[in-house]
């Protein structure tokens, strides 16, 4: 597969550390890299750990000084140049990407589009980190509010969006000022140095971006923590991890940027459009084949709707096309591991024994492999792991409710704050649900929410601190007041 890319070279199985593409690790490991597809090993890669995090970081620590000191314009050129490369190598990035992690192609390619849109964004917003003036407290006094990047940031994350996470944290860090050191998932790191390897071509310099490769993130994860050279760390994975990093950095009271799980609930009134609430699910629920953290976990029906709302998406659902992301139309690829493959497959046995129904689905596909049926449930009560554990696969479990009021406690019943959505087109009610809602974005007649000119990010449980927008760069700078008696 890697054979037909345009551009083979963007296929790298080195890491990045201070400007080298490093081929052995220290300790002379490696660690294989599978397409969850077929089970094929598509990459063997040198498995480092805090040895080579701390070259890393010692490298951003020295070229960050000289990148903070650059324009803002300056830097936003580089990032410029590096969209443009981006788009120019999209179809590329997508092939990696489904290689390595399996989603459908046009789906990878839209996650490469929708990570350049973070560049493109945090590129224009290098120039307009404002700081303030501040009328003086007393008649000599003149007060001025600049902000400066933070410093020395690692990012760690996932394999659910290999390009698009990084993405999402390289692009405020350098923009502000800032070098990084990241750690991709073992799983999908290969995107990830795509992605290193075209900001090496757009300018970036020589220690402003690293990518330490691991199988051992315990390992790199203390380095990150416990380096004082560190200012902060941006993660995106799961909440029990995020809690890890949070105790760890807790030592140097670290700045953390957290986006972690949600169980987002997906609620339907009597009074929505039903097809636009079909659709809606369709693209919030089996998305990514569910493994998205703003996923609708739970789906709130209200009676009057619930039997007509539950045959439509059984039937959309009856229809999709499970397969390698390669072959065309497919919608539904395979799961990451055989462990998500186990929790979907735990939580369909749980509810069923607990008198859920299937309406469509229930079962690990004919392919076999990592390859799952995506799956409606009906009735399906509070009682089921499904009300409260994230399920991160292609499992649509519909609850029954009656009123406003019940279907605001039971979703709001959890400790998790990332996403949630509704379908109505009452206007008062709209806005008092919205309200209601104790989530950190809230989805109204629409079931896609996430773009680089909105503030991504949770409350509660699901993390700290925002991804894109103007609220975005504000995670990686410093504010710093300055007094002047004159
Ligand atoms: P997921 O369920 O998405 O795999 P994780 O939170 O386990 O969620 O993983 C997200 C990222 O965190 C991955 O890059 C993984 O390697 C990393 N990770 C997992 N455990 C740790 C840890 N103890 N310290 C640092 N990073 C970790």
């Amino acid at each position: 597969l890697f054979a037909k890319l345009k551009d083979p070279s963007l296929v790298i199985d080195k890491a990045l550390i201070a400007g080298e593409w490093v081929a052995r690790s220290d300790t002379g490991q490696t660690f294989e890299v599978v397409n969850p597809s077929n089970g094929e090993v598509i990459a063997t890669l040198p498995d480092m750990n805090r040895a080579e995090a701390f070259r890393a970081i010692n490298a951003a620590y020295r070229a960050q000084k000289d990148w903070a000191r650059r324009t803002g314009k300056e830097r936003a050129g580089i990032l410029r140049k590096l969209y443009d490369l981006i788009v120019a190598n999209a179809d590329d990035l997508a092939a990696i990407l489904t290689i390595e992690m399996g989603k459908p192609l046009a789906e990878a390619k839209g996650e490469v589009l929708y990570g350049a849109s973070y560049v493109e964004w945090f590129g224009e917003e290098a120039k307009r980190v404002y700081g303030d003036t501040i009328p003086g407290h007393l008649q000599d006094k003149r007060i001025i509010v600049i902000k400066q990047p933070v410093g020395v940031v690692a990012a760690i994350t996932p394999w659910n969006f290999p390009n698009a996470m990084l993405a999402r944290k390289f692009a405020p860090a350098v923009a502000a000022g800032c070098a990084i050191v990241s750690k991709p998932a073992a799983e999908t790191p290969l995107s990830a140095l795509s992605f290193a390897l075209l900001a090496q071509r757009a300018g970036v310099p020589d220690g402003i971006f690293s990518v330490i490769l691991s199988n051992d993130s315990p390992s790199v994860g203390r380095e990150f923590t416990e380096n004082e050279k560190v200012r902060k760390l941006t993660f995106t994975g799961s909440t029990g991890v995020g809690k890890i990093l949070m105790r760890q950095g807790a030592e140097q009271i670290m700045k953390l940027g957290l986006e972690l799980g949600g169980n987002a609930p997906f609620i339907v009134f009597e009074d929505a459009d039903l097809d636009a609430a079909v659709e809606g699910a369709m693209i919030s629920k089996y998305r990514n084949n569910g493994q998205t953290c703003v996923c609708a976990n739970r789906l709130y029906v209200q009676s009057g709707v619930y039997d007509a709302f539950s045959e439509k998406l059984a039937a959309k659902v009856g229809i999709m096309k499970i397969g390698d992301g390669f072959e065309p139309g497919v919608s539904a690829g395979p799961l990451i591991t055989e462990a998500a493959v186990a929790k979907v497959t735990e939580h369909i046995a749980d509810a069923l024994e607990k008198g859920a129904k299937v309406a469509v689905g229930g079962k690990p596909d004919a392919r076999g492999g990592l390859f799952f049926q995506p799956t409606v449930l009906t009735g399906v009560t509070m009682e089921m792991k499904v009300a409260r554990e994230e399920t991160f696969g292609p499992v649509a479990p519909l609850f029954k409710f009656d009123t406003e009021e019940d279907v605001i406690e039971m979703a709001n019943n959890t400790e998790f704050g990332l996403a949630s959505y509704f379908y109505s087109k009452d206007m008062a009610k709209i806005f008092r649900v919205a309200e209601a809602l104790e989530y950190g974005m809230v989805g109204i007649n629409t079931g896609l929410i996430s773009t680089e000119v909105a503030p991504f990010g949770g409350i509660k449980q699901s993390g700290q601190g925002r991804e894109g927008s103007k609220y975005g760069i504000e995670d990686y700078v410093e504010v710093k007041y300055l007094c002047l008696s004159v």
